[in-house]
């Protein structure tokens, strides 16, 4: 290690430096390239997961509310029941919730 400090000593300071900036910029481009392909599988994972209120059985329907009455067992709790029908008439398939009113 000695050596190599007094042979660092020798060379000029700018020459250093731009070794230090060439490695920076060789990080740089990879982290670059790192970030476009987590950004790619950020678009594809967001294209997977479907949103909140899309029916999950075909997925190309609405779920809307249609009913709201105090849940049967947890009504004491302040939960209702939801009753949510998909808007797909092909599919019209309807599922009730839970839901906690705060
Ligand atoms: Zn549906």
């Amino acid at each position: 290690m000695g050596l190599l400090l007094d042979i660092l000593k020798e060379v000029p300071l700018s020459a250093v430096l731009r070794e230090q900036v060439k490695t920076a910029d060789k990080e740089n481009e990879r982290l670059k390239q790192r970030v476009e392909e987590l950004e790619r599988e950020v678009q594809e994972l967001r294209a997977r997961v479907s949103a909140p209120d899309q029916c999950p059985i075909c997925r190309s329907g609405n779920l809307k509310v249609i009913s709201v009455r105090p849940h049967p067992q947890f009504g004491i709790f302040g939960h209702q029941e939801q009753t949510l029908k998909c808007d797909n008439p092909s599919c019209g398939r309807a599922v009730a919730i839970r839901h906690k009113t705060t």
